[in-house]
């Protein structure tokens, strides 16, 4: 594809919708596309400095958006439809996406402004906030991408006692039918595997793999490695490498790599970690799903697929589908259901800085060296190190729940603050106080050497709280019981945990707080 996006089709002088395309929604079949007319309508897509500059992002993030941007406009142009793009490094570059905005209604006075429902409750309020001040209200559709409406999720969630994901996955695989008998029932019995699903490696370890595609980087995304190479120099991460799926073309290759080559193998092994496999069998289509270049149901109807033709087995698919059914739209729905102030919650009190070294991955912590040695080189980690390496030493840490998503925003490909924020705010620091999860996700050192071989690489030993050799993990989970001890009581889910606790006498718990407090100070030197 031509890099050229000068050549462009001119707007009408005057319109009748301005159709706002944000960088991730870059959906051919949105609702901001129903009844479009390339003789009154136009699209506006925006490389606004703010949004890549508000928060400091990995370079191959930066490049991601603006390569898919590109692409999707070029596409667009292809049909015929006139658009509005503002090159980061163009002429008349925008510093927001609201300035963007506002420019557009002065220039095209547009009887109409249209946008998909931003993921973002920010850049909501940006968006409402400049069309009504230039006097046009501004139109935010449904965003068709999702399987569940944000209505939906308000009538499933208003007065609910429990909100519990198991409910709402129950109740939208009932409604989509996927995996269920013609009486009703669950296939194979059950509602999930998640027993059969946690397996380990082993001392033979994940074994080989088949590497996920790459997409070598064309013109258009050449043009963008360039650009962010030059104006993005410090910021973190690494940028050699790029070969993201930038269209939907290449997502819907990625999909299907998937399907044939590691859904198969998902389930099994869905929260095993291993040394050096950044990938292992996940699918890693969440920033295509993210973008919107792909759609959930397409991705979960390929994974039934493959069930029905015994492609792959029930345990991986049902598993693989509540991910995307179940998590990824309760995730949405909660979001949605209480920002703004949800982003405000520090149930903990947490008021720790994120520690310095995740912004380098450098430490000799052998796990979270390898977690974030993905995140700084890919922009990626799998769930299981998001959450119970990465998310758990935030947590044990006491990083501020905010920072904690702040600094995933950063450096994740696939963070969007509707999906980063429960995610990391709610599920892995607890800051929302069990809306997504109904205890902490607290563990030591112990879980990690369970469920990886990393710590037969490291310095310290998992099963040590205190001493030269003790593991930054383990000392700090049984600080962080004994800080929250009287908040965690009346929480049933936590008894054992807190059984353990109180088996430590006085003289114990004195040593671990001062290993706890020497760890803190070799961590903000
Ligand atoms: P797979 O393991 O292959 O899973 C399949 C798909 O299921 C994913 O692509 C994703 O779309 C969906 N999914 C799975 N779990 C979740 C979940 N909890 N919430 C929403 N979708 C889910 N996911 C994001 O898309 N963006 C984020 O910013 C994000 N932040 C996270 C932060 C933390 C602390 C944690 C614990 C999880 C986060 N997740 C996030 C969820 C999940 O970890 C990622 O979706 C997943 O790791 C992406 O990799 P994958 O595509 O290989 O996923
Ligand atoms: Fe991580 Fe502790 Fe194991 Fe080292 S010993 S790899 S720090 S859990």
């Amino acid at each position: 594809m031509s890099a050229d996006l000068s050549a462009l089709p001119d707007p009408p002088q005057k319109l009748r919708r301005l159709c706002v395309v944000l960088g991730d929604q870059l959906d051919a079949e949105s609702a901001v596309f129903d009844a479009f007319d390339p003789a009154q309508d136009a699209l506006l897509l925006t490389e606004a400095a703010e949004e890549a500059t508000y928060l400091a992002q990995h370079k191959k993030r930066l490049v991601l958006f603006f390569a898919a941007m590109r692409h999707f406009a070029l596409e667009q142009a292809a049909l015929g439809r006139p658009l509005i793009y503002r090159r980061l490094d163009g002429a008349a570059p925008a510093a927001t996406l609201a300035e963007s905005l506002i420019r557009a209604i002065r220039d095209f006075d547009p009887e109409e402004i249209r946008v998909a429902q931003p993921g973002d409750h920010r850049v909501l309020t940006a968006l409402e906030a400049a069309a009504n001040g230039a006097g046009k209200p501004l139109l935010a559709l449904e965003d068709r991408h999702f399987l569940v409406s944000r209505a939906r999720f308000a009538d499933w969630f208003r007065g609910r006692k429990r909100i519990l994901l198991e409910d709402f996955y129950r109740a939208e695989r009932k409604r989509a039918g996927w995996l269920m008998t013609e009486d009703g029932q669950p296939v194979g019995g059950a509602w999930n595997f998640d027993k059969d699903n946690r397996k380990s490696f082993g001392a033979e370890g994940p074994g080989l793999i088949a590497p996920r595609p790459r997409f070598e980087p064309d013109p258009v995304t050449r043009e963008v490695i360039a650009m962010v190479r030059a104006r993005f120099a410090a910021a973190p991460g690494a940028i050699d490498g790029f070969a993201e799926a930038v269209t939907r073309a290449d997502a819907l290759q990625a999909l299907e790599d998937f399907i044939a080559n590691r859904l198969p193998r998902f389930g099994d092994h869905q929260d095993a970690m291993a040394t050096g496999h950044v990938t292992l069998n996940h699918s890693r289509l969440s920033t295509s799903l993210n973008l919107k270049l792909l759609h959930p149901r397409e991705v979960c109807e390929a994974a039934l697929a493959a069930y029905a033709a015994g492609r792959a087995p029930l345990n991986a698919v049902e598993g693989f589908v509540r991910q995307i059914l179940g998590w990824r739209e309760y995730v949405r729905g909660i979001y949605w259901s209480l920002m703004p102030a949800y982003a405000q919650r520090n149930g903990l009190g947490a008021g720790e800085t994120v520690p310095a070294f995740f912004w380098t991955g450098e430490t000799e912590m052998a796990c979270l060296a390898d977690g974030l040695g993905g995140v700084m080189r890919e922009g990626y980690a799998h769930h299981i190190q998001r959450l119970m390496v990465m998310g758990l030493f935030m947590m044990l840490y006491g990083a501020r729940p905010y920072a904690a998503h702040e600094w995933h925003m950063a450096l994740y490909l696939d963070a969007i603050d509707w999906v980063s924020l429960p995610n990391v705010l709610g599920m892995s620091q607890h800051g929302d106080e069990g809306v997504v999860g109904s205890k902490p996700y607290a563990a030591s050192g112990a879980y990690i050497d369970r469920m990886s071989d990393h710590c037969a690489g490291c310095p310290y030993d998992p099963k040590q709280a205190t001493g030269p050799k003790a593991c930054p993990f383990t000392t700090l989970y049984w600080s962080f019981l004994e800080r929250h001890e009287d908040r965690f009581k009346p929480n049933m889910r936590m008894r054992m945990q807190l059984a353990n606790l109180a088996r430590k006498d006085a003289e114990e718990r004195k040593t671990i707080r001062q290993a706890e407090a020497a760890l803190r100070r070799r961590l903000t030197v």
